[in-house]
């Protein structure tokens, strides 16, 4: 029987992750065409650069409220996997917004990758839901 509903993953890299974003959405691009995506705005528009095709919407950009908008989606039941490319190595003034997310998807028990090769194992797995 046919989905009728695809599913949706959240994308969010921070500045010195987003050229690893864009090389995660190239490689997998396949199978993220399965979902519906959501990105906060930065990432979201070098990832629909990259690959024109998904059904990606921006949101803010991070440091204007994009990572919360994301977290309200979650706490809502739209998002069903939180690739998040966190940079620990440089302090941001939305450094807060790791830990909210985090907290929700423990809350929720969303599937949500950090950095890229867990997120190749997720999306891996992910190719069975859809
Ligand atoms: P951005 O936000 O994609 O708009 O840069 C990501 C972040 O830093 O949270």
């Amino acid at each position: 029987m046919a989905k009728l509903i695809k599913r949706t993953l959240a994308l969010i890299a921070h500045d010195q992750k987003k050229d690893e974003m864009v090389a995660f959405a190239e490689t997998h691009r396949a199978i993220l065409a399965k979902f519906d995506l959501v990105a906060t705005g930065t990432t979201g528009g070098r990832v629909l650069a990259a690959c024109p095709e998904l059904s990606l919407t921006a949101l803010k950009s991070g440091p204007m409220g994009g990572d919360q908008q994301i977290g309200a989606l979650i706490a809502e039941g739209q998002v069903h996997g939180l690739f998040f490319f966190v940079d620990p190595l440089t302090a941001m003034p939305h450094d807060v917004d790791v830990k909210a997310l985090t907290r929700l998807v423990l809350v929720y028990d969303i599937p949500m990758a950090c950095n890229p090769s867990t997120a190749d194992m997720i999306i891996r797995q992910m190719t069975h839901l859809n």
